[in-house]
């Protein structure tokens, strides 16, 4: 049996880790918040009161944080109390956060120094994916590494793909984001458009997502924008985190991205209006305002 442990029981994290204990793992979690803690003790893992309780003893440790800081201060942590720190040689280290592709290439370096392997593992398919272990898993690291992680990742996921060295999992997820992003700004333009113009939206989208404009993106997102339902899911300020490690990873590369630099100004700009906290799902609310247009109108 492979103990892990697992650091940021959130959203995405929460249900990740209680798959894990469905899967035959056994599971070591922490949170800042215990009553998220609470919830993996409920789902038949354990409980831990610090990052490095969590870590003890595991043969894989799995991080889902929200930033490139957060990720940082839990492994490296300040002045040699970081996780890495505490792991016995050849332990793994999968992070599964979305963070930085220069940060996770550093975070490797750092694990390669102490003997840690490390693995950059951004997913996609939202907190339903994470729920029902459909994950689309983007995998950067040694592909010895990966091999070793896969039984854990498989129980995560249904696409799981190595596609390259460290920080080549965070490219890839920075380019789903950019994706995601650009196509949830035009699934609420049509929808504000459709409606403008008297038409019923839901068989609307239901004949959209038979022809080429259907998409994951509408398939999963459209329903709960028609219900006007906005509880995340995946958080607006979180989005805009991801759109500022494109934004920036294209200018690096030199590659212009007009569509995606405006969908970054148009994710910060509903983030300024005070709706970090709603799903990004609340492009919609943004498009009904610009448009002069209020519910139901
Ligand atoms: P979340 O905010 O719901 O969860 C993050 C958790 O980490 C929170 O419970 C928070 O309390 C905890 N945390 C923060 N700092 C901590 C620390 N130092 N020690 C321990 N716990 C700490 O976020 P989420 O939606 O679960 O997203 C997590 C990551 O996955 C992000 O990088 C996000 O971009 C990415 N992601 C999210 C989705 C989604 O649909 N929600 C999809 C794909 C990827």
């Amino acid at each position: 049996m492979t103990a892990i442990g697992f650091i940021g029981l959130g959203v995405m994290g929460g249900p990740m880790a209680a798959n894990l204990v469905k899967a035959g793992f056994e599971v070591t979690g922490y949170n800042r918040s215990p009553a998220k803690v609470r919830r993996l003790v409920e789902a038949g893992g354990r409980g831990a009161e610090s990052a490095a309780a969590a870590a003890e003893g595991a043969d894989v440790v799995i991080t889902m944080l929200p930033d490139s800081p957060d990720v940082e201060a839990v492994l490296l942590g300040d002045g040699g109390d970081g996780v890495l720190d505490r792991l016995a040689p050849g332990t793994i280290v999968v992070d599964m956060s979305t963070i930085r592709p220069d940060v996770a290439r550093s975070l490797a370096e750092a694990g390669a120094s102490r003997g840690v392997r490390v693995l950059d593992a951004p997913v996609s398919g939202g907190e339903q994916g994470a729920v029902d272990a459909t994950l689309s898993i983007m995998v950067g690291g040694e592909a010895s590494t990966f091999e070793s992680a896969r039984p854990v990742l498989d129980a995560l996921g249904r696409t799981v793909v190595h596609v390259g060295p460290p920080g080549a999992g965070q490219t890839v997820k920075a380019a789903n984001q950019l994706i995601v992003g650009g196509t949830l700004q035009l699934v609420a333009e049509a929808l504000v458009f459709l409606d403008a113009h008297g038409v019923d939206r839901s068989r609307a989208v239901e004949v959209l997502a038979g022809g080429l404009a259907g998409s994951a993106v509408l398939d999963r997102k459209a329903p709960a924008m028609l219900e006007r339902d906005f509880k995340p899911g995946f958080r607006v300020d979180l989005h805009h985190k991801d759109l500022g490690i494109v934004t920036a990873a294209a200018r690096e590369a030199g590659v212009a991205i007009p569509l995606g630099a405006l969908a970054a100004t148009l994710m910060a700009s509903l983030r300024a209006q005070g709706h970090g906290d709603l799903d990004h799902g609340a492009l919609l609310l943004q498009v009904e305002q610009l448009s002069g247009r209020s519910p139901g109108e």
